[in-house]
C-alpha cells in the first residue's frame, strides 16, 4: 500500500525512493517542485517562505543530507533570496531533534554586543533614549554576526555535510540569480531611501537606482564570492580573517552618501574572535500530553510560548471550559489574556542576564497563580502587572508594577526541516529590521544586522530592574521561537515564524489552532492573527478587527489596532508510516513554500 502511495509521486518526475541515498553528488539535476503552501509525502520535508530556498533544502535531502545539512543549506539560500531578513551578517536560533540521541538541543547564534557596550550606550548625554531610527541605520546597532558560526557548529554537531558542500547551492543561486517577486520588490522599495544612504547598499540592491522590477532576475555576484570564501576557508575567515576585518571596518566607519552621516559602531576584531555559537539545553514544558521544546535565553521565545500554553491550560482548569469548545471570541479573549500575561513576565525577567527564573516561569504552578485574575467576561486592564515567579504560589500572588514592552521589529525568516531518519530542525534567523542596518559590507554583497537595537535603550520602568539593557558581550533579548513538539518521544510538530515580538503569539496561536481549534496545519497557519503583548492596544489582522469577532473582543474590553499582516509561519507535521506534511503561509509575505522529497499529494 505504501509503495503504491510513493509511486503516485513519480508522475511529478521525482526520483524513485532509494535512488536519493545513492545520489550524493551534484551530478543529478534537481527536479523542481511547485510553490505551494502544503505538501504531503515521504523522504523528508522543508518549509520556508521561499520556493528557491525550500528547493535547495529538498535537493540536499534527496542527495542524502540530513535535516541539519538541509537547514544550513536552506538558510544560506534564504540569505540570497531573502537578503533583507537573513544572511551572513545576522544571527538566529536553531532547535534540533537528534533522532539518534533521541534528544532536543538548541544552538544559539545570536549576535553579540561589543566589549565596550554599557547600559548607557544607547542614551543621549541627558540620559534619554537615542532616536531609534537613527541607531537602526548606523554602525552602532551592528552586533557580531552569529549565523556563520551557527551553521558551522550545527554541521559539526549534527550534520553529515561539510560547510563547503552545504553552502554551494546558495553560492550558485547568488551567481545564477533568482526571479524577483512582489515581496522582494516591495521590501526593496520600502527601504530605497535608507539604502541610498549607503552607496554600497545602493549599488548592490538598487540596480539602476531603484528596486528591481518584479519578474526580473536578481544576481548578487559579491554574495556568491562571500559564500565561496566561507566555503573554501571556513568561518575563521569571518571570525579571525579578512572578511571579519571588512565587517569591522564598515561597522566602525560606514561608507555613506555625500551629506549623510551616521553613528559609528564599536565592533572590533577582538569581539569577532571571542564569538561562539552556543549549544544549549532547550526550554521544556508540556501541553496536552505533548513535550514542547523551545529556545532558551537570550531568546524569550521558548519561555513565553511555554507560559502562554500553561496559562491556556490553567484557564481551562479554572473555568472548566476547554479551549476547543469556546467560540472564536472566547478563544481569542483567553489567548490575548495569556499572551499579555506572559509578556508582562518576559519584560520583567527575561534577558541575557544571570538568574533568570526559567523553571519558575515555565512551571504550571506559576501559571495557575497568574491565571487567578482571568475573567472570562472581561479583559484585564493593560498593562497587566508582572508576577512573582518565586516558587511560592497561592491565592493571586503579589501585584507588581505594570510594564509595557519596548520596540519590536517585523522582519526575520523561519524554516523547518525534517528528514527520513527522524531528525527535525526548526530554525529562525534574522538581521533584525527588514534590511538590517542598511549597511552592506563592501565587495561581499550582504547586509549587516541591526540586532543590538533589540536591547532596551533605557529601563522599561524607572526603578525596576531591566534584564535587557545593553552590556559588554551581551546578547540582546529575542522573541524568536523555533519550536519542536514531541509525542511519546517522537517528533510530532515543528513550527516557527518571523515577526519580532509577534513571533511568540504567532507560534503559540498556530500550535493552539492546530491542537485545540480543529484546524488543519495549513489553516492554523493561515488563521487570522491576534497579538497581545501587554501594550495598551493589541495588534489584530483585518479579518478579526473588521468583523463580528473584533466587535465581540471590543465588548470584552480589548482595544484592537489593525495590523495588515502578522507573522509568516512554516511548519512540518510527522504523520504515520514516514509521511510528512509540510505547511506554509497561503498569502502572507506572498505565500510560503512547503515541500517534501516524494510528494503524494
Ligand atoms: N530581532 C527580532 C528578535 O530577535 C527578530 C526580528 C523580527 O522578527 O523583526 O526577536
Amino acid at each position: 500500500m505504501l509503495a503504491a502511495v510513493a509511486a503516485a509521486a513519480l508522475p511529478l518526475g521525482l526520483l524513485a525512493p532509494g535512488a536519493a541515498a545513492a545520489d550524493r553528488g551534484p551530478a543529478r539535476l534537481p527536479v523542481a517542485l511547485p510553490k505551494t503552501p502544503v505538501m504531503v509525502g515521504f523522504g523528508g520535508a522543508v518549509s520556508s517562505v521561499d520556493r528557491d530556498a525550500s528547493q535547495v533544502g529538498i535537493d540536499v535531502l534527496r542527495r542524502g543530507g540530513n535535516a541539519a545539512d538541509a537547514a544550513v543549506a536552506t538558510a544560506a539560500a534564504l540569505g540570497v533570496t531573502e537578503p533583507y531578513s537573513a544572511g551572513i551578517g545576522g544571527g538566529g536560533f536553531l532547535v534540533y531533534y537528534d533522532a539518534r540521541a533521541k534528544r532536543v538541543t538548541t544552538v544559539d547564534g545570536r549576535e553579540t554586543a561589543p566589549a565596550t557596550f554599557t547600559p548607557e550606550t544607547f542614551r543621549n548625554p541627558d540620559g534619554t533614549a537615542m532616536s531609534f531610527p537613527t541607531v537602526v541605520s548606523s554602525g552602532l546597532s551592528v552586533g557580531v554576526p552569529g549565523t556563520p558560526a551557527l551553521w558551522d557548529r550545527t554541521l559539526r554537531r549534527f550534520g553529515t555535510w561539510s560547510l563547503n558542500a552545504a553552502l554551494r547551492p546558495a553560492e550558485n543561486l547568488a551567481r545564477r540569480g533568482f526571479v524577483v517577486d512582489q515581496t522582494f520588490h516591495d521590501q526593496t522599495a520600502e527601504n530605497a531611501k535608507r539604502f541610498a544612504m549607503f552607496p554600497e547598499t545602493a549599488r548592490v540592491f538598487l540596480p539602476n537606482g531603484a528596486a528591481p522590477a518584479v519578474g526580473s532576475k536578481f544576481v548578487n555576484r559579491d554574495l556568491a564570492g562571500a559564500y565561496r570564501l566561507l566555503r573554501s576557508q571556513g568561518v575563521g575567515v569571518l571570525y579571525r580573517g579578512s572578511l571579519g576585518e571588512a565587517i569591522v571596518d564598515e561597522a566602525r566607519d560606514p561608507h555613506t552618501a555625500p551629506g549623510v552621516s551616521v553613528l559609528h559602531g564599536e565592533l572590533t576584531t577582538g569581539d569577532l574572535r571571542s564569538y561562539e555559537a552556543l549549544v544549549k539545553a532547550p526550554i521544556h514544558s508540556q501541553y496536552k500530553g505533548l513535550d514542547v521544546y523551545g529556545m532558551p535565553v537570550p531568546s524569550s521565545g521558548g519561555i513565553a510560548v511555554a507560559q502562554i500554553l500553561n496559562l491556556m491550560t490553567a484557564y481551562e482548569k479554572r473555568t472548566g471550559v476547554s479551549t476547543s469548545s469556546l467560540d472564536q471570541v472566547g478563544y481569542l479573549h483567553r489567548f490575548s489574556e495569556a499572551s499579555a500575561t506572559a509578556f508582562a513576565d518576559r519584560n520583567r525577567y527575561v534577558g541575557d542576564v544571570p538568574g533568570v527564573p526559567v523553571q519558575q516561569l515555565v512551571s504550571p504552578a506559576f501559571a495557575r497563580e497568574r491565571a487567578c485574575l482571568f475573567d472570562p467576561a472581561q479583559a484585564q486592564p493593560r498593562p497587566i502587572p508582572f508576577g512573582e515567579p518565586d516558587g511560592d504560589y497561592a491565592a493571586c500572588g503579589q501585584q507588581s508594577l505594570a510594564q509595557t514592552g519596548g520596540h519590536e521589529g517585523m522582519s526575520t525568516t523561519h524554516l523547518t526541516v525534517a528528514d527520513r531518519w527522524g531528525n527535525v530542525a526548526a530554525y529562525t534567523l534574522t538581521i533584525e529590521q527588514t534590511g538590517g542596518s542598511g549597511i552592506t559590507v563592501p565587495g561581499y554583497g550582504f547586509l549587516l544586522n541591526n540586532e543590538l537595537t533589540d536591547f532596551n535603550f533605557v529601563p522599561l520602568t524607572p526603578g525596576v530592574p531591566d534584564p535587557n539593557l545593553p552590556g559588554p558581550g551581551k546578547r540582546p533579548r529575542s522573541s524568536m521561537s523555533p519550536t519542536i513538539l514531541l509525542r511519546d518521544g517522537r517528533p510530532y510538530l515543528a513550527v516557527g515564524s518571523p515577526g519580532g515580538a509577534t513571533i511568540i503569539t504567532t507560534v503559540s496561536q498556530t500550535i493552539l489552532g492546530y491542537l485545540d481549534r480543529g484546524l488543519s496545519l495549513k489553516d492554523a497557519i493561515a488563521a487570522a492573527r491576534l497579538s497581545s503583548r501587554n501594550g495598551s492596544t493589541e495588534g489584530a489582522e483585518p479579518a478579526i478587527v473588521d468583523g463580528p469577532v473584533g466587535a465581540g473582543l471590543t465588548a470584552l474590553g480589548h482595544r484592537l489596532s489593525e495590523s495588515s499582516e502578522i507573522g509568516a509561519a512554516t511548519a512540518i507535521r510527522s504523520l504515520r508510516f514516514g509521511l510528512f506534511e509540510a505547511a506554509a503561509e497561503t498569502s502572507r509575505r506572498g505565500g510560503g513554500s512547503a515541500m517534501v522529497v516524494w510528494p503524494v499529494r
